[in-house]
């Protein structure tokens, strides 16, 4: 019985191999200008409902990302986006989490709505579009549509406004941005006297993760860009201390009423901000010693340059943003409640509860890696499982990423270097 049921798995899992890698890629200059298109939504609801509403576009600066991988097969995400052409053709997608999805489980969505702003970017589409935004039901796991417009690309009112003229640097340059991860670092909270601060900070921060495997074996993969934005203030937002300064993207700690929550709610300005920088990933570096961070995934990760683990809770947090693992602790110090239904398998490749662990690391243990299943994660201490007893992923003080995790940073390496 027991051959059987693992015969039985073995075929599931390679119909879902199968399934990712027969996605047909469409062709880029087909669909695509050289250029990328920002879209600004605004999302808005409470813990039971939510809708969006478009608050603008902005034409920017060349398209950085893969011009082979243009629809995701990560399916990684709260949110999915995707563009059609008009007889329903994919051209392009990418999965997304969101500041205002993370709001939504906390205990004041529940009673006050909100509306938080944030945007994306795509690559500019040569003809009239459709823009469709989906979410996971977290009943089922399953995306549905909540959103989709119709879009002439030739529209005057698409902005071509440049919103600064910030400096736009590189650390690292290994080639061409279609082919390599470009990692933006965005100055928050550093006045034009501290920019030499900022440049030596964003170089230990990427230095420090070049020691990590498997960043290690992967540093000719990246570029690293630093965007010199300056602040009229040094520091940040420290609401609970009654700390308020004036800074480019606004950020803030005590996000949800967490103390160390170091966060800038207004998704849009950080990305108004990267204008005319080339990117896959944002990280918003806040000059800061306080400790405090945040990561989501293909939204920013941010945290301050100078607290106590500053470049662990970088690599923690970029973990986050750019390859969508989730967090293997579960402690009480989170606003969160009940972030996974168990009921369902969650989307980040290094947690399970265990319904779908076929999609997870279920083979990396037949194959005898050092990994197995240790209860507790995902911000629960019961029904969610982790791989290894610690990770970066779970505490500062772990030697360094998983296996799992490991595996899963590649793949994402992977998909942006084609
Ligand atoms: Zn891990």
């Amino acid at each position: 019985m027991r051959r059987v049921f693992a015969i039985l798995t073995l075929v599931v899992s390679s119909v879902c191999a199968l399934a990712q890698s027969q996605v047909v890629q469409p062709d880029y200059d087909t669909y695509f200008h050289p250029y990328r298109l920002r879209v600004d939504l605004t999302f808005a609801g409470d813990a039971s409902y939510q809708n969006i509403f478009l608050d603008g576009m902005a034409r920017e600066c060349d398209w950085s990302g893969s011009k082979v991988n243009l629809i995701d097969t990560f399916r990684y995400g709260e949110y999915r986006l995707e563009v059609h052409t008009p007889d329903g053709k994919e051209i392009y997608s990418r999965g997304f989490n969101t500041l205002f999805q993370e709001w939504r489980t906390t205990a004041e969505a529940r009673t006050t709505p909100q509306a938080f702003a944030s945007s994306y970017v795509i690559p500019y589409p040569k003809d009239k579009f459709l823009f469709k935004v989906f979410e996971r039901s977290r009943e089922t796991g399953l995306y549905g549509e909540i959103f989709s417009i119709e879009v002439d690309p030739s529209d005057k009112l698409i902005s071509r406004e440049v919103p600064n003229d910030f400096k736009v640097d590189k650390i690292l340059y290994n080639g061409d941005p279609a082919n390599k991860v470009d990692l933006l670092f965005i100055a928050e909270g550093y006045t034009a006297q501290e920019m030499d601060k900022f440049r030596a900070d964003a170089q230990r921060f990427a230095d420090y993760m070049f020691t990590m495997d498997p960043y290690t074996r992967h540093k000719g993969d990246f570029n690293i860009w630093i965007l010199e934005s300056v602040s009229e203030e040094s520091g940040t937002d420290i609401p609970h201390k009654d700390i308020w300064k004036r800074t480019v993207v606004s950020s803030n700690f005590y996000t949800f009423r967490s103390d160390r929550y170091l966060t800038a709610q207004n998704h849009k300005l950080v990305s108004q901000v990267a204008s005319n920088a080339p990117y896959d990933a944002l990280y918003v570096l806040v000059n800061n010693k306080e400790y405090g961070g945040g990561g989501i995934y293909n939204f920013y990760g941010l945290s301050a340059s100078d607290c106590i683990y500053a470049e662990p809770v970088f690599v923690h947090e970029f973990g986050h943003s750019f390859a969508g693992l989730g967090d293997e602790y579960y402690d009480s110090s989170t606003s969160y409640e009940d972030f996974y239904n168990i009921k369902i398998e969650p989307w980040e490749p290094n947690i399970t509860t265990q319904v779908d662990f076929d999609s997870k690391w279920k083979d990396m243990m037949e194959s005898g890696a050092e990994v197995g299943l240790y209860e507790g994660g995902g911000y629960m201490a019961k029904g969610i499982f982790r791989p290894v007893p610690d990770c970066r992923m779970k505490t500062n003080t772990a030697p360094g990423f998983c296996p799992v995790c490991q595996r899963a940073i590649e793949r994402m390496i992977g998909y942006y270097t084609r």
